[in-house]
């Protein structure tokens, strides 16, 4: 039935991250900005997967990331969540 998807990356749990696998499952792309100029993008999860596994952890990826606007390394990475609104999401009720 699937009523209840669990969705494993809608919450921000430092002891269990979010990994590529639970982005691909949720549809996610990986969210990233750059803490140096501000530049943000997303990025597919697919590629990522093939490169890092599935089990790779999404708040580790920042560390091999270089920002493609001024090539520093302090980048940071998350799931890309749906914007609240974006009629993305189903609602309860
Ligand atoms: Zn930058």
């Amino acid at each position: 039935m699937g009523a209840f998807k669990k969705r494993v990356t809608a919450r921000h749990d430092p002891v269990d991250p979010a990994t590529l696998g639970d982005l691909a499952a949720d549809g996610l792309h990986v969210f990233c900005w750059c803490h140096r100029c501000g530049h943000n993008a997303e990025v597919e999860t697919a590629p990522l997967i093939a490169r890092l596994g599935p089990m790779f952890p999404v708040p580790e990826l920042g560390g091999r990331m270089r920002c493609t606007a001024c090539e520093a390394r302090d980048v940071a990475t998350r799931p890309a969540w749906p914007r609240h609104g974006g009629g993305q999401i189903a609602r309860y009720g």
